[in-house]
């Protein structure tokens, strides 16, 4: 294993609630939330981020020095096509975290960059674009334990300065979205509200197998997760939390009927 971070003390681990990509350009309160969760935060060395948006066959990290920003998505202003997040990227700790998995063989991606599950909101944290980012990808082929028992292996990156993210929504059903209320903070559907509450409840209790099991925790999850991608993340950052350590939820509210901007910070 190479050795080009310096050893620090634990840092916390993120999961972030992106929502719309137009939080990038907002001033909203999760906007606030997300600035300000960042001022609690020691200054990383650099930052790993396992986005809802890069979805690949296999485990990659982005290995590029500068990675481009990803403008993934259509139908927004053209201000939000014109944002650039000029974070450098990071070789050395994408060849640090391939050494560190064992599951599988990682490989070094020089194609990606960032995608707009990362550069919208770790532009908040860090406006100056001075900490280097990676992101790793999502293997779409594999179930969630395996996710979860992979991101444990990442473990020991915390004691080097390196802040894991996992970005995602943990309700997230854009097919049910009420696209007039997307700007309606603390708007949500019953059903909605369940499941990010019962979340809630498992994460706060260290209950991670009901989580890993979100398939069978009945219809509100199954509305709340229709796709596994945006939920993913989630057991990223969960998998990395030791038993005695503390949680804190931010942005924890619902957006547009189907989705929660609900983000946490374990420390
Ligand atoms: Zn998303």
């Amino acid at each position: 294993m190479t050795n080009s971070f310096n050893n620090t003390e634990k840092m916390p681990v993120l999961f972030l609630g992106h929502g719309s990509p137009m939080t990038a350009i907002e001033e909203n309160e999760f906007v606030t939330g997300f600035r300000n969760i960042g001022k609690t935060i020691p200054k990383p060395n650099a930052i790993l981020c396992v986005s809802a948006h890069w979805e690949t066959k296999g485990t990659f990290v982005t290995a590029m020095e500068k990675p481009r920003i990803i403008h993934d998505f259509g139908g927004f202003p053209q201000a939000l096509f014109d944002v650039q997040y000029p974070a450098s990227g990071s070789p050395e700790l994408a060849k640090e975290t391939k050494s560190l998995i064992q599951k599988t063989d990682v490989g070094l991606d020089d194609k990606w960059g960032l995608d707009h599950g990362a550069w919208t909101v770790i532009k908040h944290l860090y406006p100056n674009a001075n900490v280097p980012v990676i992101q790793m990808s999502l293997d779409y082929i594999q179930a969630p334990q395996y996710h979860y028992d992979l991101a444990k292996e990442l473990s020991s990156l915390r004691e080097k300065g390196i802040l894991i993210i996992g970005s995602g929504n943990m309700v997230h059903n854009l097919g049910m979205i009420d696209w007039e209320k997307l700007n309606e903070i603390d708007y949500g559907y019953n059903w909605a509200l369940e499941a990010n509450e019962k979340m809630k409840r498992f994460i706060l209790s260290n209950d991670h197998q009901q989580l890993i099991n979100f398939k069978s925790q009945g219809k509100a999850f199954q509305l709340a997760i229709p796709t596994p991608e945006h939920y993913l993340p989630l057991l990223y950052a969960l998998a990395l939390k030791e038993e005695n350590e503390n949680i804190t939820f931010f942005n924890d509210k619902p957006v547009g009927g189907s989705l929660t901007m609900t983000s946490v910070k374990i420390y």
